[in-house]
């Protein structure tokens, strides 16, 4: 048995009738690449989430750092229940988008300041995304301290905003939105609702997920390295797919029983 075998192995057994899923995508469902723009799900794991919320009736959810239009391109042809930009903005199952913005004054008044700081450091881009921004500096990880310095003075003069600290990347978001939030907000809904959830991330920002589902007694699933709350791991995204793989062959055998 290979290493990733043995560490899915040790995964429970998920059922399609019980289970709600819920996905980050970079690092997660998407290899991390050098340039955040270049990042993909490859075409079988889209067709295999896709038949996952099939056979979990349409219990799956992306929740993820990007906003929803990217997901959408990411994971097409699903069109799935998603949180973009952390839960900012949610997308339940009935296709109703629910959003929590910057005040304008805000996100006017930010956007050039921090452009104008981030273009002295070479290397760093910053992403507007409508409610959040997101300082990247996996170019230029020379300006790591100077970018989480920025960060950290913007939320100091700003109390409605918050920190969120992931891979290369410090984000400034609305205070009070986080991943964990975003999955409670799903399991109060159909088809969510009553079923056990089960949450899948690589990063910092998945450790509000993870603690959110244990508390619901759920599934948490760390990929990766690194201390977490997550009760489960798996050790990289290759694994993950060879996971996805399994459960799906696993639920139908599982469907195939029951008839
Ligand atoms: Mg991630």
């Amino acid at each position: 048995m290979t290493q990733a075998a043995n560490e899915y192995a040790s995964l429970p057994a998920l059922s399609g009738g019980l289970h709600a899923f819920f996905f980050d995508v970079d690092g997660t469902l998407a290899a991390i690449q050098p340039q955040p723009d270049t990042v993909f799900i490859p075409e079988t794991v889209c067709q295999q989430l896709q038949q996952l919320s099939s056979l979990c009736h349409g219990a799956l959810a992306l929740v993820s750092g990007r906003p929803i239009a990217q997901l959408d391109g990411l994971a097409s042809p699903l069109i799935a229940p998603a949180a973009g930009v952390y839960g900012a903005e949610r997308r339940d199952a009935q296709g109703e988008t629910h959003r929590t913005t910057l005040a304008l004054n805000v996100a006017e008044a930010l956007q050039p300041q921090l452009q104008a700081a981030m273009d002295c450091w070479p290397g760093t881009l910053l992403e507007a995304k409508g409610m959040a921004f997101a300082l990247h500096y996996r170019q230029a990880m020379q300006h790591e301290q100077d970018v989480l310095d920025l960060a950290e003075q913007v939320v100091k003069r700003f109390p409605a905003l918050a920190l969120q600290l992931g891979k290369c990347v410090v984000e400034i978001k609305p205070q009070g939105i986080d991943k964990g939030e975003a999955t409670c907000a799903f399991m109060r809904e159909a088809p969510f609702t009553g079923r056990i959830p089960v949450f899948v991330g690589d990063d910092l920002a998945d450790e509000k997920g993870f603690l959110a589902v244990n508390a619901m007694q759920g599934v948490s699933v760390k990929i990766g390295q690194g201390s977490s709350q997550a009760r489960y791991r798996l050790p990289d995204v290759e694994a993950v797919y060879a996971w996805l793989e399994l459960l799906i062959l696993q639920i139908k055998q599982d469907n195939v029983g029951k008839e």
